[in-house]
């Protein structure tokens, strides 16, 4: 037999379990295990929201919920308006498997009238929907992870081959501020694959030449720059105002400065190399995957690590790698998809094949292993011009 709405409602009511918002908001207090959601419309969460709520608008449940609350053991708080589509879906998660669900009577309605606490959330201004709204379609960034980006903190260690198109391509995406470590001006032969600089940029520090290209993709970015030669009386003052550190090394000196220092400060690494056609990519994120030095516990000799200078490079090649980079850089922020902890990629270009490799951490690493000592100063300075080529 057919049910009208409210005998549906009041069907449903006796299957699921509710609470009201004075035993919610003691319970968030409490129990920072509990997963909030909050199923109304994008309109009504704009106006005002629980602490800490997760947004899933009810006619997404089925298929966003299981990316916003993957244990379907853990205690989930559903709340609406005024209770009755938060009973709808608390319905469907007992459905779905959700063992410990709840929905809160009364609602954000509810919840606003007992005068308990609420977020405001933060809004882009009208010029930023319209820039970024091609990130603002996709769920996995939306509005949040745009808000997040602008809060970003990205440095680029050298504004060479590689710091390049990541610095570009991370300006237009709007991470908030991009710092930038060169202490080289812009020459001639950098012209054909450093697309941060321009003909008319020889002879200009790189961080100036790199400056004026950002501010004309995106005048919102804050550029911070460092015209200074990175070593250990810096790199620490330097590294820790950064969420994301982007480095690319010629010279395994900087390589092993950069890794140790990021491990120090636990911050993340994109790191990446090239080397005439071929890229290789890696995130190090300190203690969830090896790092830089985990992998190459010893230099190699100079004659197998050659610098662009000596030995070439497909101006393209550091374009893909970049990239890579800045992708990854991008999600670390954002926390989304699988970052290359752990995983090695080798990009041949000639053959266009991308591999990858495994790579472990090894608990006997100088730099993160159990009996780790890390002296930035023993890390010998070279006589190489640049980090990044
Ligand atoms: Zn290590």
């Amino acid at each position: 037999m057919s049910k009208n709405s409210r005998e549906l409602l009041q069907q449903i009511k006796k299957e699921i379990r509710e609470t009201n918002v004075q035993d919610v908001n003691e319970r968030i207090k409490t129990d920072s295990n509990t997963a909030v959601l909050d199923v109304r419309e994008k309109e009504e969460w704009d106006e005002g929201h629980l602490p800490n709520a997760i947004h899933v608008p009810r006619g997404f449940l089925e298929l966003r919920v299981e990316k916003a609350v993957d244990d379907r053991n853990k205690p989930v708080i559903v709340y609406c308006a005024g209770g009755t589509r938060s009973a709808f879906a608390a319905k469907t998660l007992k459905d779905m498997g959700y063992t410990n669900v709840v929905s809160m009577a009364g609602g954000y309605g509810d919840w606003k009238n007992a005068g308990l606490p609420f977020v405001l959330p933060e809004k882009l201004s009208k010029n930023k929907l319209a820039r970024y709204s091609r990130h603002l379609k996709i769920p996995e960034i939306g509005e949040a992870g745009q808000l997040k980006l602008m809060q970003s903190k990205v440095l680029l260690v050298g504004a060479g081959g590689l710091g390049s198109p990541a610095g570009v391509y991370l300006a237009a995406s709007g991470i908030g501020t991009i710092g930038i470590i060169d202490s080289d001006t812009v020459d001639e032969s950098n012209l054909q694959r450093q697309i941060l600089h321009w003909t008319s940029s020889v002879g200009m520090p790189k961080v100036d030449s790199a400056r004026r290209t950002l501010f004309e993709v995106n005048p919102e970015v804050k550029v911070q720059t460092y015209n200074l030669r990175m070593d250990a009386s810096n790199v620490l003052d330097i590294f820790k105002d950064y969420d994301v550190i982007i480095s690319g090394s010629d010279n395994f000196q900087t390589a092993y400065l950069v890794n140790d220092a990021a491990v120090m400060l636990r911050k993340p690494v994109c790191y990446g190399s090239i080397f005439r056609f071929d890229g290789q990519i890696s995130t190090f994120v300190p203690f969830q995957g090896p790092c830089f030095r985990c992998i190459f516990s010893h230099p190699a000799p100079p004659d197998l690590a050659p610098s662009c200078d000596e030995a070439g490079v497909m101006g393209i090649l550091p374009g893909v790698v970049g990239l890579i980079q800045a992708t990854e850089a991008v999600k670390v922020l954002l926390n989304i998809g699988e970052p290359l902890i752990g995983r090695y990629l080798a990009y041949d270009a000639l053959a266009m094949t991308f591999r990858t490799l495994k790579v472990r951490r090894d608990p006997n690493c100088a730099t993160c292993g159990a009996n780790a000592h890390i002296d930035l100063n023993a890390i010998q300075a070279d006589g190489c011009s640049g980090p990044t080529s």
